[in-house]
């Protein structure tokens, strides 16, 4: 059977096709983005507005780029899956507009589902199925969370978050502060392997004794790089961008690997799959990978495209909802913004 992914919840239009075989495997078929980033940098994040008007533009030919590369045709769908949320309203209802429109002309089952499951999800793409349960650690532009996964189509719990910014935020904010493009993440990466990761000791948010094992906290870590450049600008010393970008990158991905591996563990739970735009980030994955070797548990990181937002990923979890045979989503749904981790399709 063949699936069709839509997404649209911040500033990419995906549009994925993929085939579910017989033995649940799933088989990445297309995976094209049109990204509206660049119309955001100046502004240093996206703009909802022009996210929504540069969807809008980008839906048809990105879903014509689709089905071109993978061969098919409209009309050899199956089912499609959509990002019912959550996201920015308005980006969100372009891709689910367009959703129904297919499905309705082309009379196949739609199921609005949840990003943040689509961003786990992808790794079957590479990996192939997952095992149960496993732990999803999904750090994104929006969202950081600690997730147990019994079953990617519906069973998905939330064992602890962020309390303030996300991860992805924090690289975007810090990016700013460094004078380096939008979106932070993949500038603050480059730089940091030309710096040394213990030239600065910044904070380790929510790591201690009393802090909540589960969840984690950015804006302190955020802030203290602020500090120690406005110290540094006001001594009138030359910013060292890589050592800074370093120290801060080893502090992201010390807490993040640790409350994650310290959560398998207590989990019994012998796979980690990271997840969202910052998976891609290349120490995360090394020091995630050191730390997982060390304590017996198998680490699973999709490559870096289909880390961050793509349509592949909405297909993927489209076809493991279908897979389970999940009731369909009523054509009347709307896309909710705030949809929460544990709802990975509407009913
Ligand atoms: P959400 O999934 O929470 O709705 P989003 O879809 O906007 O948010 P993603 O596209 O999953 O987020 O991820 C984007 C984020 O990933 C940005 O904050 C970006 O800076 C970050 N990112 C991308 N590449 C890297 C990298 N190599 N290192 C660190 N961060 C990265
Ligand atoms: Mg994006
Ligand atoms: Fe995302």
């Amino acid at each position: 059977r063949i699936i069709m992914g839509i997404e649209s919840s911040c500033d990419e239009t995906g549009v994925g096709l993929v085939r579910l075989h017989d033995d649940g495997t799933v088989e990445l078929l297309a995976d094209e983005v049109a990204s509206s980033v660049e119309q955001h940098a100046r502004f240093g994040g996206v703009v909802p507005e022009v996210a929504s008007r540069a969807h809008l533009e980008a839906m048809v030919p990105t879903t014509e780029r689709a089905f071109e590369k993978a061969g098919l045709a409209l009309s050899d769908v199956d089912a499609i899956a959509v990002t019912a949320g959550p996201g920015l309203a308005g980006a969100l209802l372009v891709g689910v507009s367009a959703a129904k429109a297919y499905a309705t002309a082309l009379d196949v089952p739609l199921y609005g589902v949840n990003h943040l499951a689509g961003h786990i999800a992808v790794d079957t793409l590479q990996h192939g199925p997952l095992p149960a349960p496993c732990l999803a650690l999904l750090v994104s532009g929006g969202h950081t969370q600690l997730l147990r996964v019994d079953d990617i189509a519906s069973g998905i719990t939330e064992l602890g978050s962020t309390v303030d910014d996300a991860a992805g935020e924090a690289y975007d904010k810090v990016a700013r502060v460094l004078g380096l493009p939008y979106p932070g993440g993949p500038p603050i990466d480059k730089a940091a392997k030309n710096g040394d990761p213990a030239a600065i000791a910044f904070p380790r948010g929510m790591t201690g004794p009393r802090d909540a094992k589960n969840d984690f906290s950015f804006s302190g870590l955020k802030t203290s790089v602020a500090r120690w450049v406005e110290g540094a600008t006001r001594r009138g010393e030359e910013i060292p961008v890589d050592d800074v970008a370093a120290s801060f990158q080893e502090a992201v991905a010390d807490v993040l690997t640790m409350k994650a591996v310290r959560a398998a563990k207590e989990q019994g739970i012998g796979t980690i799959v990271i997840s969202g735009g910052v998976a891609a980030n290349s120490r995360l994955s090394s020091l995630a990978a050191e730390r997982c070797a060390a304590a017996g548990i198998e680490l699973r990181v999709p490559r870096p495209r289909l880390c961050t937002d793509n349509g592949a990923m909405i297909a993927a979890l489209g076809a493991h909802v279908v897979a389970a045979k999940l009731p369909t989503t009523p054509l009347d749904f709307s896309a909710n913004p705030a949809l929460p981790v544990n709802v990975v399709s509407l009913s």
